[in-house]
C-alpha cells in the first residue's frame, strides 16, 4: 500500500467567534484543544464538517447577530454546534433554530468537545506536538489576549453576565503567568488582560500565593502587575474598577514596565445613576483618583465606555456627565444607548427613558467628547512614540501606540520603510492628528 492511499483526511471545523475578547479567549481554548486531537478548520461552511459557532449575548443587537450567524451556519452546512453566553438560554435558540446538533452555555470546553466527538469522530489519537506551545490564538501572532478569570462577583442591574457566568473564578497567578511567559516565547509583542472585573483578581481564592521566577506572589491585581512587567513585552490593562489599590499599578506604568494605559468602564458619572445601576467602585472619589494617577504617570491614556439613557437617569443626571466629561478628559470613550435587555434587573426599574431623549443624549455625549478625544490627540503632535506595527500594505504602515489598544482604539498611520516587518515596534514622530487616530514619520 502506498503512503498516499494511508493517508486519512482530518475531520474539519468550521468556527464563528462572536462577541468580546473573553469569547474570543474561550474560543481560542476549544480551537487548541480540537487541533491537539487532530482537527482542522475550515475556512468555509460549505467545506466543513461542522460548525461551531460561539456566540455572544450581551445585549439585544448581539444576540440577534448570534441567532444570525447561527441561521448562516444552518443554511451553508446544516451540522451546526452552538456554545457561549446565548447558550445558556437553549429555548430562544431552539426557537428559532430547532435541528441545531448541540447547545452548551459559556465555558463548557468538555461538552463543546464531546458535541463535536460525536458529530465528527476524531480519527486518530491526541498529538499534542501538533499544537503550538502557546496554543492557537485567533489573534495576529504578535499581540494575545490573555484571560485571568471567568465570572463577576458584581451585579450591576443592566448586566446578565454573572447570571450567563458566575461569581468571579480566578486562574492562580502561576497559571497565568506561565501562559503569558509562553505567549512572550512564541513571540508575542504585546499581551491584553481581560476578565470581567481585573482589579478584583484572586478576590475568590483568598489571594492565594505561589512561587513563580523565585518569588512568592500572591494572585492579586498587583502581583500579577509586576510580575507581568518583568516579562519585556507590552502588557495592556482592560477591565480595571477604580479601587485604591489600582493606585500602586499606576507605580509600575510610570516606571515603563507595563503600558500606560486603563480600560475603566466607567458608564455613568452621576452618584443617582451609578447607585441604580449597583456599579461596583461607585462610591470611589473617581475624578480626585483620575487626577492622582495623571500626577504619578502624566502620559497615562485612559479609556472609557458609558450608557446614556439608564432608567431613571434625569437631564440633571445628563448634565452631570457631560460636566463630569470636561473635567475627567479621558482620551477615548464609547458611548451606548441603554438597551432594556432580557432579564436584566433594570428592566423593572421606574422611569425608561424614551428612545429619542437617548438618541439626543447620546448624540450631545459623542460631541462633547469628541471635542475632548481630539484636543488630547493634538496634544501628541510633535512627540516621538514607540509603535507597534498591525499591517503593512503598499500605501503604508498602521500600528498602535501605548495609548491604543487593538480593535476599539484609533491607529498611528505611517510610511513604508525598508525592512520594518509586521509585529515589529518603531520609532515614529507623530505630524498630524484627528479625534480617532495619528500620522506619523518612523524615525529609523
Ligand atoms: S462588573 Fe458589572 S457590568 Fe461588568 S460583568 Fe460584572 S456585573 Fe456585568
Amino acid at each position: 500500500m502506498s503512503t498516499a492511499s494511508k493517508k486519512i483526511n482530518p475531520p474539519k471545523v468550521g468556527v464563528v467567534s462572536l462577541g468580546c475578547p473573553k469569547a474570543l479567549v474561550d474560543s481560542e481554548r476549544i480551537m487548541t484543544r480540537l487541533r491537539a486531537e487532530g482537527y482542522v478548520f475550515s475556512p468555509t461552511h460549505e467545506d466543513a464538517d461542522v460548525v461551531l459557532v460561539n456566540t455572544c449575548g450581551f445585549i439585544d443587537s448581539a444576540r440577534e447577530e448570534s441567532l444570525t450567524a447561527i441561521g448562516d451556519a444552518m443554511a451553508e452546512n446544516g451540522k451546526v454546534i452552538v456554545t457561549g453566553c446565548l447558550g445558556a438560554e437553549p429555548e430562544k435558540i431552539r426557537e428559532r433554530h430547532p435541528n441545531v446538533l448541540a447547545i452548551t452555555g459559556p465555558h463548557k470546553y468538555e461538552e463543546v468537545l464531546a458535541a463535536v466527538h460525536e458529530a465528527v469522530p476524531p480519527v486518530h489519537e491526541p498529538f499534542i506536538d501538533l499544537v503550538p506551545e502557546q496554543g492557537l490564538k485567533l489573534t495576529p501572532r504578535h499581540y494575545a489576549y490573555l484571560k485571568i478569570s471567568e465570572g463577576c462577583n458584581n451585579r450591576c442591574t443592566f448586566c446578565i453576565i454573572p447570571k450567563l457566568r458566575g461569581d468571579l473564578v480566578s486562574r492562580p497567578i502561576h497559571h497565568v503567568m506561565t501562559e503569558a511567559q509562553q505567549l512572550a516565547k512564541a513571540g508575542v509583542k504585546e499581551i491584553l488582560i481581560i476578565s470581567q472585573d481585573t482589579s478584583a483578581y484572586g478576590v475568590d481564592v483568598k489571594y492565594a500565593e505561589y512561587p513563580w521566577q523565585g518569588k512568592k506572589r500572591k494572585t492579586k491585581f498587583y502581583d500579577m502587575c509586576e510580575a507581568l512587567g518583568e516579562l519585556g513585552i507590552w502588557v495592556r490593562l482592560h477591565y480595571v474598577y477604580p479601587y485604591p489599590h489600582v493606585d500602586e499599578a499606576i507605580h509600575l506604568m510610570a516606571e515603563g514596565k507595563i503600558l500606560p494605559y486603563l480600560d475603566i468602564p466607567l458608564q455613568h458619572a452621576s452618584p443617582n445613576v451609578l447607585k441604580a445601576m449597583k456599579r461596583p467602585a461607585a462610591q470611589e472619589k473617581t475624578l480626585e483618583r483620575i487626577k492622582k494617577w495623571r500626577d504619578i504617570c502624566p502620559e497615562l491614556t485612559i479609556r472609557s465606555t458609558f450608557i446614556v439613557g439608564f432608567p431613571g437617569e434625569t437631564k440633571e443626571d445628563f448634565e452631570f456627565l457631560l460636566n463630569w466629561l470636561d473635567e475627567a478628559q479621558l482620551d477615548r470613550v464609547g458611548c451606548f444607548k441603554y438597551e432594556n435587555v432580557e432579564n436584566a434587573t433594570s428592566r423593572d426599574l421606574p422611569n425608561h427613558v424614551p428612545e429619542d431623549v437617548k438618541q439626543e443624549r447620546y448624540e450631545r455625549f459623542m460631541e462633547k467628547q469628541q471635542v475632548i478625544s481630539a484636543a488630547r490627540l493634538q496634544l501628541k503632535i510633535g512627540k516621538t512614540l514607540n509603535v507597534l506595527i498591525d499591517e503593512i500594505d503598499e500605501d503604508g504602515m498602521t500600528g498602535r501606540s501605548y495609548a491604543d489598544a487593538p480593535e476599539i482604539d484609533g491607529n498611528v498611520f505611517l510610511n513604508v520603510t525598508d525592512g520594518v516587518k509586521v509585529g515589529d515596534i518603531v520609532k515614529a514622530r507623530i505630524i498630524d492628528a484627528d479625534e480617532y487616530d495619528l500620522w506619523g514619520t518612523t524615525e529609523i
